[in-house]
């Protein structure tokens, strides 16, 4: 390979890892100029160009470059390039951030999320509504939509099928989604290059706003703040603005408070951790789509080891797939098992059933015996299956191997027990809590 192959490779390893736009603006003015003993050195249009990617990209870049070459370690340098300072030079560059950072919205929607492959459940039935009832009524229904929902929910997805929703029954709107990190660099771009005048104007002229992870603004204030502007054009305009996030409004500490009051003037919609209907059907979807034949065993195990995080089970599926149809393995329960030893956390591997036992007969004031015996008092019946449930949320058992712990019980009755207290969880709060100072106080053992 010729050393300036490394850094052609690099960036098209990169560049799947970035937005195109983010790409085009930061990578697209680098060039090769030497590599030597572990050390290579990119030349970049100035230096407040490098700063940024030595800033924000450098773990992205040097994990590219280690894949290429192969080394233990590289280090990476970027030296401005004096010519390229030039006026001539710069007036290309100020023009391709322009064009970088002009209209992109329709391409810049995931088309791989529709409303139509979004499984709707108990736990994100509303936002769901929430999100359905702006893509078919926009400006009419709740402005802003807030989705907020824990990590892999499927924000992304919903505020993605807004947008698809709209554009699919009229082409010519225009909407521009994009994530705050991006809106961010924008901002940053503009403020470099001198535009502030078009990035305020091109955000003026849209019909609606999406803008995804808005959590990623806390401490930016800059970019909270000419967010918050473009936020009060376009909702005095009654343009819809539908934002996602991964904590509470409340919850963001450094976002400032007129932005964070904005945020509640419309409609906050979450989306809770799906139970076990939804994440089944979600896994059997999406099996069906990645045309992957998952035994029902296997589907079963997965939904039930992974429970807080769609993505990672569907990232589970995608490398179960993957394995069996390298190597020809049947897909088992012991090859998930193996597979996901590095997602299942390597604390919850410590608590063990007995902590778990005693720590819910204390609770109870119920004697250990009591809980693992055959007898089925009413007052012992929910202790046990709390017990059980923890057993299946904290440690790695089968639910075989949990029936044993309690006595010897058959894994359907485990089964039951945690299908029962995950219902039950859902309405009775007073239980829930429980749960959780129980599962907290297991933690921090
Ligand atoms: P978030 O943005 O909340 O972190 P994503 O929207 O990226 O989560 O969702 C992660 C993955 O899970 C995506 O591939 C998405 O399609 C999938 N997913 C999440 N919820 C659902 C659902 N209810 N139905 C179908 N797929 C879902
Ligand atoms: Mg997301």
């Amino acid at each position: 390979m010729e050393n300036i192959d490394i850094w052609n490779k690099g960036l098209s390893l990169i560049k799947k890892d970035l937005n195109n736009d983010i790409f085009e603006l930061w990578f697209k003015p680098t060039a090769f100029k030497s590599y030597d003993n572990g050390e290579i050195n990119i030349s970049v249009p100035n230096r407040y160009c490098g700063e940024w990617l030595k800033t924000n990209y450098y773990g992205l870049i040097k994990d590219a470059l280690i894949n290429i070459t192969q080394e233990r370690d590289i280090k990476i340098n970027f030296i401005p390039d004096k010519d390229k300072e030039g006026i001539e030079k710069a007036n290309i560059i100020k023009k391709e951030v322009i064009n970088a950072t002009s209209f992109r919205e329709k391409g810049m929607l995931n088309r791989k999320y529709y409303f139509e492959s979004f499984i709707v459940g108990p736990s994100n039935q509303f936002a769901h509504a929430a999100a359905l009832a702006v893509a078919e009524n926009p400006g009419k229904s709740y402005n802003p939509l807030f989705i907020y929902g824990g990590v892999g929910l499927g924000k992304t997805h919903l505020i993605n099928a807004i947008g698809n929703h709209i554009i699919r029954n009229k082409p010519d709107v225009k909407i521009i989604y994009l994530t705050a990190e991006q809106f961010t660099n924008e901002v940053v771009a503009a403020i470099r290059y001198d535009k502030m005048y078009s990035f305020k104007e091109k955000y003026r002229s849209i019909d609606m706003l999406l803008v995804d992870d808005i959590q990623f603004f806390s401490g930016k204030d800059r970019s909270q703040e000419e967010f918050f502007y473009t936020f009060n054009t376009l909702y005095e305009a009654h343009r819809p603005v539908i934002i996602t996030s991964d904590k509470y409004p409340k919850e963001m500490p450094d976002i400032e408070e007129r932005l964070r009051s904005r945020f509640e003037w419309g409609l906050i919609a979450d989306i809770q951790q799906p139970d076990f209907e939804t994440r089944m059907a979600i896994l059997k979807q999406k099996a069906e789509m990645e045309n992957i034949k998952l035994p029902e065993d296997v589907m079963l195990f997965l939904v039930d080891t992974i429970k807080s995080n769609i993505r990672v089970l569907e990232g589970a599926l995608i490398r179960l797939g993957a394995y069996s149809s390298l190597t020809g393995k049947a897909i088992t329960v012991e090859l998930a098992k193996d597979i996901l030893k590095a997602t299942i956390g390597d604390k919850e591997k410590t608590i063990t059933s007995d902590a778990i036992q005693r720590a819910v007969a204390d609770h109870f004031q119920i004697k250990l015996l009591e809980l693992k015996a055959k007898k089925r008092t009413k007052n012992l019946v929910l202790p046990r299956q709390v017990a059980m449930y923890l057993c299946r949320e904290l440690t790695n058992l089968s639910y075989p191997e949990i029936g044993k712990y309690f006595g010897g019980k058959d894994h359907t009755t485990v089964m039951h027990a945690c299908r029962q207290i995950e219902k039950l969880k859902e309405k009775d709060s007073r239980l829930k809590d429980i749960i959780e100072a129980l599962t907290k106080a297991l933690k921090s053992q």
